[in-house]
């Protein structure tokens, strides 16, 4: 058993040499010449200490009919179906083609776990197409060079968290069905970390958004007159900076990205530029707060950031800023719940705050929502609590019958926190409607008290 993961991505970007260099054989052929048609096997990779089944893709495209867009939607589908984790590969010498961000629009709607990868990037080669990857909206590409075996170990890094999952979850299984004794709910593992807001262990908050959000104001606000820069960074650039800040008894760095959209704004790349920025401030965060203008909330860039956060898993608060100069509350409000419903689906029930940044209004309600959103993304829900509510939810909106045959629900398990992630064993999955795990994701927030969160949820193969 262990994880599966796919690799996918247009042909040529380098699949079949990937596959190659993590399996350590010349299982895959590879080749220049388009119309070489290769096996789609999986095969048992290896990376460190890391174990996992391999699927390399590149067979699919040419053996079978249809246009090129038609093959590889089939072929991303179903890879995205058996794995576990996927790994979407772009050639960073070639960029970003229209083919790449049409994959991407497929393979950012799956709860699978994607990796990005810019292949080809051995050397400082192909490092614009690593800069062009980022709008993609899959998180932080990973350059790496599949051919000369570079970057493997950040590869190691992204890979490791979902592989270890998917361990943890069967050797659960293993393990309950072994003593096949109840769980005490008060039986988990109780996380050794200090106290989050204690001194020793500050939260993490970035303040991310477009520009002219009025971050630079409502951080400001926060720290009032003693503003405290502190980090190898601070005094240098202000590239990346990081503040300590307390809030009540409760202590926070904040993580802001004012300083550095400053300078982006001199080298004209502002569009591009403030979403790899925030990516950056969300990639060291616990807690991201998306900051909107309250005036025109919710454009692309706003849901290209929120995306973002949600992608990269981290908890989340929307700021919607600026509520001082909103005339028509009551309209405005009203905007944004239906924006709300329209947008989040991977993070339903999102923790919005109006606020004013300027006056000052709202910071105590928004630090609370922080801290709150902080909690839901550390939720850890026993096994034996997942086990009795999916026996309900399975009794009161049974999975459909397939072919005459009732897809089977066997057991859930949380291997993570941090965000939470639930890998339910089934004996289709591949069948199962993406509507049904919809079903499922909304249920379980709704009864353990996780809204707002992203939530990973994974299938396992098996009776
Ligand atoms: P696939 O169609 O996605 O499976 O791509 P292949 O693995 O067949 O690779 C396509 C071409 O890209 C081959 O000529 C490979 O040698 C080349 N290639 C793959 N990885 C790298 C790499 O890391 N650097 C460079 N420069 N070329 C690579
Ligand atoms: P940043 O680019 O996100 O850091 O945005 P700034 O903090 O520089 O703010 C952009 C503009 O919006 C400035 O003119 C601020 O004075 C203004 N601004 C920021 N927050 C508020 C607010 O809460 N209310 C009002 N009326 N204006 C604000």
């Amino acid at each position: 058993m262990g994880a599966t993961v796919a690799i996918i991505g247009r042909p040529n970007v380098g699949k079949s040499t990937l596959f190659n260099r993590l399996v350590g054989k010349r299982l895959a052929l590879v080749d220049d010449t388009p119309g070489v048609t290769r096996d789609r096997r999986p095969g048992e990779a290896r990376l460190g200490d890391l174990k996992f089944t391999i699927i390399d893709t590149a067979g699919l495209e040419e053996a079978e009919a249809g246009t090129l867009e038609g093959r590889m939607r089939r072929q991303t589908e179903e890879a995205i179906r058996e794995a576990d984790a996927i790994l979407f590969l772009i050639d960073a010498r070639a960029g970003v083609t229209p083919l790449d961000a049409h994959f991407a629009d497929v393979a950012r709607r799956t709860t699978t776990p994607v990796i990005l990868i810019a292949n080809k990037a051995e050397g400082r080669a192909g490092s614009d197409g690593l800069y062009e990857a980022y709008s993609l909206g899959l998180g932080e590409p990973i350059a790496v060079s599949a051919e000369h075996g570079e970057g493997l170990a950040d590869l190691y890094d992204a890979l490791k968290p979902y592989v270890d999952a998917i361990t943890e979850a069967e050797d659960a299984k293993r393990e309950e069905a072994r003593t096949a004794v109840d769980v005490d709910e008060d039986g988990e593992l109780v996380d050794e970390e200090v106290p989050v807001g204690t001194r020793e262990r500050p939260l993490r908050v970035a303040i991310v958004g477009r520009p002219n959000a009025g971050k630079s104001t409502l951080i400001n606000r926060m720290l009032g007159e003693d503003r405290m820069l502190t980090g190898p960074e601070a005094g240098i650039t202000r590239d990346s900076i990081s503040v300590d800040w307390q809030w009540q008894d409760r202590h926070i760095k904040l993580f802001d990205t004012a300083g550095i959209r400053r300078k982006a704004r001199v080298q004209e790349k502002l569009e591009k530029l403030s979403v790899a920025d925030a990516l950056r401030a969300i990639k060291f965060a616990e807690v991201v707060v998306v900051t909107l203008d309250a005036s025109n909330a919710f454009e692309k860039q706003d849901l290209q950031i929120i995306d973002l956060v949600a992608r990269e898993g981290r908890a989340l608060v929307i700021a919607v800023n600026k509520w001082d100069l909103v005339e028509d509350r009551e309209a405005a409000w009203k905007q944004i719940r239906d924006a709300n419903d329209r947008y989040f689906n991977q993070i339903r029930g999102v923790r919005i705050v109006t606020l004013s940044g300027l006056q000052g209004q709202g910071l105590d309600r928004l630090m609370e929502n922080v801290f709150e959103a902080y909690e839901a993304w550390n939720a850890r829900v026993s096994t034996a609590r997942l086990n009795r509510w999916l026996e309900k939810v399975t009794v009161n909106h049974p999975p459909p019958a397939v072919a005459g045959r009732r897809i089977r629900l066997r057991y859930l398990t949380q291997p993570k926190t941090r965000p939470p992630h639930f890998v339910a064993f089934c004996s289709r999955p591949e069948q199962l409607p993406e509507s049904y795990t919809r079903y499922l994701v909304n249920s379980l927030r709704e009864t353990f008290g996780i809204p707002g969160t992203p939530i990973r949820f994974s299938y396992r193969k098996g009776e």
